[in-house]
């Protein structure tokens, strides 16, 4: 007994000093010398030189595909990428996202007509109907009041969905989020509130609105009167599409929230013929895209998963890269061109959770479908831009090393250019993390929001003696595990946008034409420009 006791404080003491020895970077593992920056910064000149914009041909067809990664803004965009390197083993800051290698870009602008930081519904009024307009309300002007469902009539701003639409050109919508939320909402629904995504929803935040039959966004997108509406919507979601009496075809424990006793996916379904309705990743597998000329897909009664979590879906869910080539096959088959709008929803929940892990490996993802959409497309006669709404207050700190773990606490180079043996510490004699966000649930003053559960980071995190002035000792923290919450200064229960610009990435037709600093509503003539719409 005794021996086992002394094996067991062994282990134990090992495992500490295992735990305690701090991370190295990743290596940097292409040549690096003074000629190769020379050389690539030549190669850089001669590139853009030889870069000519893409004029659109006469008679040709022309598509537009717009994606948008929901929050993305340009720190997550930077700690994304060196991520990716990163989980390849490299240092990560020479890597790049698929389309940061765009020969075109701008900075976007994204406040609202009453709002210096926004949320999704004006900015993405803002960027599919080309007028900016006030917080939470869909491509409707800025006269509409906010929850007045009375101020819509007459207010409402046409999205280029719907100018699509109408000129006979095939729509698409995909999103990680739910198919009523507000990015998607804003391509189809015009609305005095974002959140009014089911009746169910409007009877409880409005009842006066509810009680005037106002539609509520799901409702529109079966109703739109703009062409035969889109040919295909790929999302989550489909709670607001199904009765309160439906029981939801995955989980048995849940059901519709429509109390108008409306099957909007039989609806959508039964609208024209050669429609097809599927909720899992085996039944979209089997779509035809040959075969198929309308397509719905619902995989989830909410939001979808988060990329890292989607190898955990009960009945599976195709990946944004996925649902990107198949849009791309169904919407191709309309000679006269396409508008195909892709959200990577969920890159904004992570951040909003302070959870930084996710919202990177989300973004990730987007770029993963973004090169798959440029690797299938004509671009003499397609524009892929690539944008954010907004952006979130992600912020990449301290002098780390290179290759310095993007997840990990701060190793930074001593005077003599040397690494230095420990992490680097704080004032009060504490490492922190690389990443952290400026508010949001991660604050450690007072209450430890990290989740519980048999999760390394966070047994260790509740290990981890609260030290003076209320900051935790990261020392032995996992914090690269994919449930960490990254510390935050100001304590709130979500984390918010942040409110400086975003960028936007473009490849191929018209793609020249975006440059400089751009309000984030110009996105929207471009892209009509480029279909030859709205004008
Ligand atoms: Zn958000």
């Amino acid at each position: 007994m005794k021996f086992l006791l002394s094996l067991l404080t062994l282990v134990c003491l090992a495992a500490l000093i295992v735990a305690q020895v701090p991370k190295d970077p990743f290596p940097v593992k292409r040549v690096e010398t003074p000629e190769t920056w020379r050389r690539d910064g030549w190669a850089a000149v001669d590139r853009a030189k030889a870069t000519k914009p893409i004029l659109p041909k006469k008679g040709k067809p022309r598509n537009v595909i717009l994606f948008i990664g929901d929050g993305m803004g340009v720190s997550t965009l930077t700690a994304a990428r060196i991520l990716e390197g990163q989980l390849r083993g490299e240092s990560g800051e020479e890597n790049r996202l698929s389309f940061e290698n765009f020969p075109y870009s701008a900075l976007s602008k994204t406040y609202s007509t009453n709002q210096q930081t926004s949320d999704s519904a004006p900015t993405m009024s803002a960027i599919i109907t080309g007028v900016k307009t006030d917080e939470g309300i869909l491509s409707v002007n800025q006269n509409v009041v906010h929850d007045d469902y009375r101020t819509v009539k007459g207010n409402e701003a046409k999205t280029l969905l719907e100018y699509a639409e109408e000129a006979g050109l095939s729509t698409g919508i995909v999103s990680t989020a739910r198919l009523t939320h507000a990015t998607p909402g804003a391509c189809y629904a015009h609305t005095a509130d974002r959140n009014w995504e089911s009746d169910a929803d409007i009877k409880k935040k409005n009842p006066g609105a509810y009680a005037a039959g106002f539609p509520d966004i799901a409702r529109q997108l079966i109703e739109t009167p703009y062409g035969d509406g889109p040919e295909v919507v790929l999302s989550g979601g489909r709670s607001k599409f199904m009765t309160f009496d439906q029981t939801d075809p995955e989980y048995s424990d849940k059901h519709g929230e429509r109390l108008d006793n409306r099957d909007l996916i039989k609806e959508w379904v039964d609208k024209k013929g050669d429609s097809k309705y599927v909720w899992n990743q085996k039944d979209f597998d089997k779509i035809n895209p040959k075969k198929t000329k309308r397509l719905m897909g619902l995989f989830e009664p909410s939001y979808m998963r988060y990329s890292f979590d989607r190898k955990n879906d009960k009945a599976g869910e195709p990946s944004l890269s996925e649902m990107t080539a198949k849009s791309i096959d169904i919407l191709s088959r309309n000679k006269k061109g396409y508008f195909l709008m892709v959200e990577g929803g969920r890159i904004d929940h992570g951040s909003h959770a302070g959870n930084a892990y996710r919202a990177l490996t989300d973004t990730i993802a987007l770029s993963d479908a973004v090169r798959t959409a440029a690797s299938k497309v004509d671009l003499s006669n397609t524009l892929i831009v690539v944008t954010a709404d907004h952006s979130h207050t992600l912020v990449i700190q301290g002098y780390p090393a290179r290759g310095n773990d993007i997840l990990g606490l701060v190793r930074q180079m001593d005077s003599n250019g040397n690494l230095e043996r420990g992490y680097h510490k704080d004032k009060l004699g504490l490492p922190y993390t690389t990443l952290s966000y400026a508010n949001g649930k991660g604050y450690q003053g007072e209450t430890d929001n990290q989740p519980a559960g048999p999760k390394k980071c966070c047994e260790d995190y509740k290990r981890a003696k609260p030290n003076i002035n209320g900051r935790f000792n990261l020392s032995d923290v996992n914090t690269d595990d994919p449930d960490y919450l990254q510390e935050a200064a100001i304590p709130l229960t979500g984390e918010t946008h942040g409110g400086e610009d975003v960028a936007i990435f473009a490849e191929g037709v018209n793609a020249y034409l975006f440059r400089g600093s751009m309000e984030e509503n110009w996105t929207f003539y471009i892209m009509a420009d480029t279909l030859g719409l709205a004008r």
